[in-house]
């Protein structure tokens, strides 16, 4: 059923000083609901309690539905925000008003949080191709000069880098780390590795370094306006056209779960 519920997943509940945001569920999936992510996710920075963040869309509302692992690692994450227009769109049928907020958005409203004088919150920079994370990271850097980056390291690692990577995680206790291996690589790597950092806030940010990294442009404030943003990625990057077929696909069945109610109870 999709009512909305106070709810927040994960491990570390007891003791957790935010409000808990309300829930939706769409499909089977949950979608936390706020006008504020940000400030709910300092404030649990700032009280040491870790959150792993899931950017929800609609392709991987699909992909979650014949995925039980991604479906279990979504209904654990602490934070579903609505990344992706089709979310938004679904929580209108519903009548539920929720602005998108896009994970790179996100991702940007942190660092610059974080790169503010005398913050102490190091962030961690972890995929994308090897030159591409170097330039996100520099970039950065340039416009947060007082931002502290832990490490930055690119996402076609062997065994024993890999290995390296997550010793280096572990060690300088990056508070922010943002994970660039597409779905659902990231989401798998952050389950498997949140306990290394569990104070940090640990997000999947997919092709956000690519766009940081000025090798792919973000889609001009208008057409994000117009809810069309999935539309300019496509353009711009045709070989997404398969991975696009999920958005009609998830429209059809947000309607009819609208209309006849048929959700898949949650995994
Ligand atoms: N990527 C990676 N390692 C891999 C596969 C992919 O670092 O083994 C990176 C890839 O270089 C790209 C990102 O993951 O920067 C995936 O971006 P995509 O646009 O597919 O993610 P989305 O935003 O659609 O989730």
């Amino acid at each position: 059923m999709n009512a909305l519920t106070t709810h927040s997943a994960n491990s570390m509940s007891d003791d957790r000083p935010s409000e808990l945001l309300p829930q939706f569920t769409i499909l089977g999936q949950p979608v936390h609901l706020s006008n504020d992510y940000v400030s709910w996710l300092i404030d649990r920075l700032q009280h040491g309690i870790g959150t792993h963040v899931v950017t929800m869309n609609a392709e991987i509302v699909i992909y979650a539905d014949r995925d039980p692992e991604l479906s279990t690692i979504i209904h654990h994450a602490d934070l579903v925000t609505p990344d992706g227009s089709g979310i938004i769109m679904a929580l209108k049928l519903h009548g539920v008003l929720q602005p998108r907020y896009a994970g790179i958005d996100l991702g940007e409203d942190l660092l610059r949080w974080a790169g503010n004088q005398d913050r102490d919150y190091p962030v961690f920079f972890y995929g994308g191709k090897p030159q591409i994370v170097q330039q996100a990271a520099q970039k950065w850097q340039t416009e947060l000069p007082n931002l502290k980056i832990a490490g930055v390291e690119h996402g076609y690692l062997d065994a024993e880098a890999q290995s390296k990577l997550l010793h280096q995680v572990q060690t300088t206790q990056p508070k922010i780390i943002l994970v660039a291996l597409g779905v659902p690589r990231q989401e798998i790597w952050i389950r498997d590795n949140f306990h290394l950092c569990p104070q940090a806030i640990w997000i999947g940010v997919g092709g956000s370094f690519d766009v940081w990294s000025g090798v792919k442009n973000r889609a001009p404030q208008y057409i994000r306006n117009l809810e069309l943003e999935w539309l300019y990625r496509i353009l711009q990057e045709p070989s997404r056209w398969r991975r696009a077929l999920a958005l009609p696909q998830f429209a059809v069945l947000a309607i009819a779960e609208r209309i006849w109610g048929k959700d898949k109870p949650a995994r």
